[in-house]
């Protein structure tokens, strides 16, 4: 135990000189401790282990910034946390430490940046100036602490908690930020054996490891026995008992951060686009919508992740992750419970469509848009090198990123809806058009012919007739296409039950006989429709494909030559000529 000693009253003003009683003195110099904390390294969670020892008295104590090393952290991120520390303590009374710190984080490989290890590396310190009893470290390694510290000592919520309370295992307990409590209860759903505590002040944790208070703030009932030895193991069980873990996880429902989406019955008119919808969504393509500006594009690219297939529990829990990780949770009790919809402006960089960073790599669009559908408007006006970077994507459904620090693999499983005018006025093909047609030309050229093959569906939108602008929406359409889609979708898993293709759009090139199974005439008609219009092998697979999918929105087991007539009006006779 250790004594702190009072000196006179009329110094107050001064820094409190500090005396240790000198058989302490050693004691507190052969003590190790060791706290687990987390952090985020792109979407996933890392446990990082806090070791910390006192390395000499120092001949006047000092301010914890100056009397504390940290080994295993970037200079300048060391010397924030420190600097936060400081100013929370500073809140709790706490100035000067009688000895030199020593801390490392381990293990090396792990970049540790961000701020998630301020309130273990506070806690440590305060272990090792002896400020805070020691504990037992076989209870300590069950106990997890993430959060960053504001300078009036709270505890302020940070991104990815959720992907660090995965990385715990079984029997373990994390005590995180009041704010990101919620967010952990799936993991509670999936992993019960795991605890979460809720924390809003570093003062709350403290007294906590004093034994003066349980985590979820009521007064110990275990005051009295806060001088026993063991004090601290058998605190721990009290709360395991004491505090619901998660406290109201199911009494309210959590929000959804991502907003509802429109129904298509109330887009109007525009039949034929939506009908590409429909298939996009059943067999995972993408499409390419064009059309004059204000007739519709924007409104069916948000109103399609309403029919994709709903997600599952699996997915569920994937995509509140990765949104948890990439900061996008905007409040406690928000979760991912739709498909996302991510909008991206054209003047959007390579890194933020497909992520970047600088030392480490961060997701990007692709990877918001992950399960959901990326709308990229305006498609021949993104950067040429933005829109190349979504080639591998598209293909595999993942980004891999290198960064000097690091090189991380990102999921990137999006349904890609791009918009485009069909010429730099919108109005090709009507008397109000301006454009010469060499600008047309350059125009639709800026979209390279590597991408344009990875995208199956092209559509265009024409002006709406006065009847249509004006006809009455038919709500509850969204549901009935939704309905089909996953019927389609039923029917691929079946098909590719043991393999690893999500849906049609994924089969890859070599494979697509084994899968498309055609009826005798509708093999006839695609060997007609193939061989008049002189297509190459690549396209004659999206042909294939999208018959695919449209044979199974009709529940039929052979493709017939009507689904490959309609597939080829899409294909083959979209905006550009494709061959
Ligand atoms: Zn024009």
């Amino acid at each position: 135990m250790i004594f702190w000693t009072k000196t006179s009253k009329k110094r107050k003003s001064k820094p409190k000189p500090t005396s240790i009683v000198s058989a302490d003195r050693q004691k507190l110099l052969q003590r190790n401790h060791t706290l687990l904390g987390g952090v985020v390294v792109g979407i996933d969670g890392h446990l990082i282990e806090i070791q910390a020892r006192a390395v000499q008295f120092l001949g006047k104590p000092a301010t914890y910034i100056k009397a504390t090393k940290i080994i295993g952290m970037s200079p300048g991120a060391a010397r924030e946390t420190l600097a936060r520390i400081h100013g929370a303590f500073a809140r709790l009374g706490i100035h000067t430490s009688p000895v030199e710190i020593l801390i490392n984080l381990a293990p090396a490989n792990i970049p540790k940046q961000g701020n998630w290890l301020d309130l273990p590396i506070a806690l440590i310190m305060l272990q090792a100036s002896g400020y805070l009893p020691k504990m037992d470290a076989a209870q300590l390694q069950k106990s997890i602490f993430v959060g960053e510290l504001g300078l009036h000592g709270d505890v302020r919520s940070v991104p990815g908690v959720l992907s660090i309370a995965y990385a715990a295992t079984s029997g373990q307990q994390i005590v995180v930020p009041r704010d990101n409590e919620r967010e952990c209860q799936f993991v509670q759903q999936h992993n019960g054996r795991i605890n979460v505590f809720g924390t809003e002040t570093l003062k709350s944790v403290v007294e906590f490891f004093q034994g003066k208070r349980y985590l979820d703030g009521s007064p110990s009932i275990v005051s009295g026995l806060n001088r026993m030895s063991n004090r601290m193991s058998q605190l721990f069980t009290w709360i395991q008992r004491a505090v619901s873990p998660c406290r109201d996880s199911n009494d309210t429902p959590l929000e959804n951060m991502v907003a509802p989406v429109i129904d298509f019955g109330m887009i109007r008119g525009q039949d034929q686009a939506k009908r590409a919808a429909l298939i996009c969504a059943a067999g995972g393509h993408h499409m390419l919508m064009a059309g004059p500006p204000g007739e519709g594009k924007s409104l069916i690219a948000g109103a399609l992740p309403g029919i994709l297939p709903p997600l599952t529990n699996q997915e569920r829990v994937e995509l509140t992750r990765l949104h948890s990780a990439c900061g996008l949770l905007a409040n406690a009790s928000q979760t991912v419970t739709r498909r996302p919809m991510r909008a991206v402006h054209c003047t959007a960089s390579r890194n933020a469509l497909v992520g970047g960073g600088r030392n480490i790599p961060t997701p990007g669009e692709i990877t918001r848009a992950h399960l959901g559908v990326l709308f990229l408007d305006e498609f021949p006006e993104f950067a040429r090198d933005a829109i190349e970077g979504l080639r591998q994507p598209m293909e595999s459904g993942r980004i891999t990123i290198a960064r000097a620090e690091k090189s991380l693999d990102f999921p990137a499983r999006f349904t890609l809806v791009a918009a485009m005018n069909p010429c730099p006025c919108g109005h090709h093909g009507t008397a109000r058009c301006t454009c010469r047609s060499a600008e047309v030309t350059r125009y639709q050229r800026r979209i390279s012919g590597p991408i344009l093959d990875r995208i199956d569906l092209q559509v265009s939108l024409t002006a709406l007739t006065n009847a249509e602008r004006f006809s009455p929406g038919t709500p509850g359409q969204t549901a009935q296409m939704q309905c089909l889609v996953t019927a389609a979708r039923t029917m691929q898993s079946q098909r590719f039950r043991g393999e690893s293709v999500a849906f049609n759009a994924a089969i890859p090139g070599g494979r697509v006989w084994d899968f498309c199974n055609f009826s005798v005439a509708g093999l006839a008609h695609f060997q007609y429709t193939v061989n008049t219009n002189r297509i190459s092998s690549r396209t004659m697979d999206r042909l294939a494909k999208v018959s695919r999918t449209i044979a199974d929105l009709e529940a039929s087991e052979r493709i017939e030559p009507h689904h490959i007539t309609e597939a080829a009006s899409f294909v083959i006779g979209g905006i550009f000529s494709v061959v």
